[in-house]
């Protein structure tokens, strides 16, 4: 999750307050695992820094150790937070083998999203979405959280949610659907499948959309 903070940053003689910055932001496939990679800064201060480099108050390097700095304590200060792994430490900037790895199941994963969001828009098709135990009607507001965001204004950024999946086994519903629409007669078999030979039933039916049961045609 992103969050903002803001710090002081003392550069010469010069000191610039409250200086804002973002983490857990931006991750850039192209510099991926550098330092700071993960994190952004407001512009302003950023072009105040370097004016101040084009004046000769300080050099260059001086700028960039500056920001390293920052960055690194930034991220150490987030890991004794959160006691998490030091963000892109296990993720090499190329050749990751767990990214890799994992880059076909989470293709697969998308594709079927797609498909389930598409088939979410026509409901006179699919009048029915199952969870993993649950079978609702498709208008059901369980159902509509379940298939997902797909708003396009939601900014995806697939190699960060490639390494989420790869490294944490995480699944956002920004890119991942938790819902598999039926039809009447998919309803039917699906509901068929999990009833015991005697009637016992290892699904539930959703309290809020309360849907029928769907007789098989056959
Ligand atoms: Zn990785
Ligand atoms: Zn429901």
């Amino acid at each position: 999750m992103s969050y903002s903070e803001r710090i002081n940053i003392t550069f010469g003689e010069t000191r610039l307050e409250g200086v804002e910055y973002f983490w857990e932001v931006m991750y850039s496939p192209l510099r991926r695992g550098k330092v700071g990679w993960g994190m952004a800064i407001e512009v302003p201060a950023v072009l105040e820094m370097i004016r101040l480099v084009a004046e000769g108050k300080a050099s260059a390097g001086q700028l960039v150790e500056l920001l390293e700095r920052a960055a690194e304590k930034v991220r150490v200060d987030h890991e004794e937070r959160e006691g998490e792994t030091p963000w892109g430490a296990d993720c090499p900037s190329e050749g990751c083998i767990l990214c890799e790895g994992a880059k076909e199941e989470f293709a697969a994963i998308v594709e079927q999203t797609r498909v389930e969001r598409l088939r979410f828009q026509d409901p006179t098709t699919y009048p029915y979405a199952r969870g993993k135990r649950t079978l609702h009607r498709t208008a059901c507001s369980e159902a509509e959280r379940g298939i997902g965001s797909d708003d396009p204004r939601w900014a995806r950024d697939d190699v960060q949610d490639l390494r989420s999946f790869a490294h944490e086994r995480e699944l956002s519903s920004s890119w991942a659907t938790f819902m598999t629409m039926l039809t009447a007669e998919d309803a039917a078999g699906w509901i068929a499948t999990r009833t015991g030979p005697r009637g016992g039933a290892q699904y539930k039916l959703c309290k809020i959309c309360r849907p029928s049961i769907p007789q098989a045609s056959t």
